[in-house]
């Protein structure tokens, strides 16, 4: 150990992250004999979505399609002791996938509480160095670094300090939601529940708001069975071989079934469609497809729907379609236009969903690994470049969770990532013993 370096730990395997992706793929390691190092400054399992920032939110996916465990669907059911319709507050999942994954890992999985900062290779080992002076080192070393912040967009400046994701609103505060999906629903029921009762103005491009689980009576059950898992409408092998986004767009409009199951059936065949979609027809489906598809896709539970409903019928929630084209700070807050609209929020909450740029990230931990050239980033801003087990641009070194969108779409909800991480963490053990 050099003088000044506090501590040094090895594992077989560094996992940098410990959100829901990171713990869980640490527990598969470590389930398979190999010493895992986990480096995480919060608890393990929680991460962005289900850690204390989630207070008083709820999950938007029914509890039966959330299991860690791929082989037991209904382990996170039995473990809350809730009805598999349940939406289930997201702090208890939290507790649950860091509970599952400390129970998977037995002995050989140990949490480094700190930020990984930077990583060099020393032979053919990897050694992270942490923000609190201690280094990890490891043969093998996965990243799981999830959800970034959102960006600000222009002209909106983050450093403002009315920009918050939590805005302590006084009850009669106007406040400016960006974006008008499930995050902003959150954002909106987290107000109303403290007391808000100020005008809330949500704007998004096209200003659409996810649709309900379907069939679900008022309340947060959803009926077994009734819901876009359970109904898939599939895509044809030969559109799933050769897609296009026009014949795509041809079968969404022809197929039959709800549009639930349609977004069903091509979530289950997502990774296929993704890899063979043609490079143009990927960007003109973020531009002009994605956010429409998102509306069945990621769906809100019926309570939170039925918020927003009754909010723009009542008068205190004003959903909009545009952009922020001018926003400037007064004494009174920001002062802001949307095409004929002019109003000022005495708060703004970023509500536009985590950035996946990572050309543009803060980090330093990613700047490094970029200009390694160990990350490159997707050039459509939706994560890293990966191989198809998560292989990233050096040796043994992985990523696992949403930095694989750019793969295969469907990287960021827990049906797609609990397989991730115990595939990965197979990849990751083959590597090792190889
Ligand atoms: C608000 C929200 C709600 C969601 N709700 C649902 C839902 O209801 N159902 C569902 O299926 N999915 C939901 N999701 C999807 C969710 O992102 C995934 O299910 C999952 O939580 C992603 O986990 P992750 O570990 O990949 O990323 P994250 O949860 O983002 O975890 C990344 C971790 O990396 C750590 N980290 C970052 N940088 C460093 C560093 N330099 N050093 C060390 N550690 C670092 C962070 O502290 C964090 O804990 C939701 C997502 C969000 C954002």
């Amino acid at each position: 150990m050099r003088a000044g370096e506090a501590t040094v730990r090895s594992g077989v395997v560094i996992v940098v992250g410990g959100g829901f992706s990171g713990a869980l793929t640490a527990a598969h390691v470590a389930a398979r004999g190999l010493g895992c190092v986990v480096v995480e400054p919060g608890e393990l399992g929680r991460g962005l979505a289900f850690g204390p920032a989630a207070e008083g939110l709820l999950l938007n996916t029914p509890a039966r399609l959330m299991s860690a465990l791929p082989d037991e669907p209904d382990h996170f059911v039995r473990w809350l002791g809730c009805a598999p319709g349940a939406f289930a507050p997201r702090v208890a999942y939290g507790a649950y996938a860091g509970a599952t994954a400390a129970a998977l890992a037995g002995e050989r999985m140990v949490h480094v509480r700190a930020r990984a900062i930077a990583v060099e290779r020393d032979g053919a080992a990897y050694v992270v160095a942490c923000d609190d002076g201690s280094r990890v080192r490891g043969r093998a070393l996965v990243l799981a670094l999830g959800n970034a912040p959102p960006r600000a967009p222009a002209p909106i400046d983050p450093a403002w300090p009315e920009y918050r994701a939590d805005p302590p609103a006084a009850p009669g505060d106007e406040v400016l939601v960006l974006g008008t999906a499930l995050t902003a629903i959150d954002a909106i029921a987290r107000l109303r529940g403290r007391g808000h009762r100020g005008r809330i103005t949500a704007v998004s491009r096209r200003g659409l708001v996810p649709e309900s689980y379907a069939g679900a009576p008022p309340g947060e059950q959803v009926p077994s069975g009734r819901d876009a898992i359970a109904t898939p409408v599939s895509v044809p092998a030969e559109l799933v071989a050769r897609p296009s986004l026009r014949a795509l767009i041809a079968w969404w409009r022809t197929a039959g079934g709800d549009a639930a199951g349609r977004a069903a059936g091509v979530r289950a065949a997502a990774p296929a469609i993704w890899r063979a979609l043609p490079a143009d027809d990927r960007g003109a489906f973020l531009r002009h497809v994605r956010a429409r598809l998102d509306l069945v896709r990621h769906r809100a539970p019926p309570a939170l729907r039925e918020l927003v409903d009754r909010g723009r019928a009542e008068g205190w929630l004003d959903v909009v379609a545009g952009r922020v084209a001018a926003a400037h700070r007064t004494g009174d807050g920001i002062a802001y236009r949307i095409g004929a609209i002019a109003r000022t929020a005495r708060w703004i909450v970023d509500a536009t969903g985590p950035d996946r740029d990572l050309a543009r990230s803060a980090s330093p931990l990613v700047r490094d690994l970029v200009a390694r050239g160990w990350v490159v980033p997707d050039p459509l801003g939706l994560g890293a470049i990966t191989g198809a087990r998560g292989e990233l641009g050096a040796p043994g070194v992985f990523a696992v969770g949403p930095w694989r969108v750019a793969a295969v779409w469907e990287s960021t909800a827990v049906p797609e990532l609990r397989v991730q991480a115990a595939e990965t963490a197979a990849a990751v053990a083959a590597y090792v013993r190889a």
